[in-house]
C-alpha cells in the first residue's frame, strides 16, 4: 500500500460515487481497479492463486468501503468535499480540492498562488514576493513546482 493520504470524513463507499452516467460509473470503477491491478502485477508470478483471490477480495473491500485509501495515482479525492476529482488541485503530501470552491474555504487567492508557485504560503514576506513576480515568473515558478499543482487526472 501507498502512503495513505489526508482522507476527508466526506469520503464515501466506491457505490455512493456510482451515478446515473453509464461512462462515468465505467470510468471511476476501471481507474480504482486498475490500481488493484498494478498493486499486484509485479508479484503475480509469485502468487497462488489462493493469495490472488485473497489480494483482490481485500482490495474489492477496500474499493468499496474506503476508497480514498486505495488510491490510485490518477484518483484523488477531495479533502473538503470528499468527491473523485477528475481534475482539481494536489497541494503537498496530501490536501487535494476538486476546484475554486473548495479550495477557497482554505486559501485566498494569493495564499494558493504561493503555494503553486512553490513558496511558504504562511510568510508574509513570501506571500509578497510572490505578488510581485511578472505573470513570467509566476508561471515558470508554477511550472517548475512539482510539489502542488492543478491537473487532470486520467480516468480510464
Ligand atoms: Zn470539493
Amino acid at each position: 500500500m501507498k502512503k495513505p493520504l489526508f482522507i476527508s470524513p466526506k469520503v464515501k463507499r466506491a457505490v455512493d460515487y456510482l451515478t446515473d452516467d453509464k461512462n462515468y460509473n465505467h470510468s471511476f470503477l476501471k481507474t480504482m481497479f486498475s490500481g488493484l491491478l498494478e498493486e499486484n502485477r509485479a508479484r503475480l508470478e509469485s502468487m497462488t492463486t489462493e493469495d490472488l483471490f485473497r489480494a483482490f477480495e481485500d482490495g474489492i473491500d477496500y474499493i468499496l468501503e474506503k476508497p480514498a485509501e486505495y488510491i490510485h495515482w490518477e484518483m484523488r479525492f477531495c479533502s473538503e468535499c470528499g468527491v473523485p476529482m477528475k481534475e482539481g488541485y494536489v497541494l503537498g503530501d496530501g490536501e487535494n480540492y476538486c476546484g475554486d470552491g473548495c479550495v477557497g474555504k482554505h486559501y485566498s487567492d494569493s495564499e494558493l498562488d504561493t503555494i503553486l508557485a512553490g513558496y511558504d504560503h504562511t510568510s508574509d514576506r513570501d506571500l509578497a514576493y510572490v505578488e510581485s513576480m511578472s505573470e513570467d515568473e509566476f508561471n515558470e515558478a508554477v511550472q517548475s513546482n512539482s510539489d502542488s499543482y492543478f491537473t487532470d487526472f486520467e480516468w480510464l
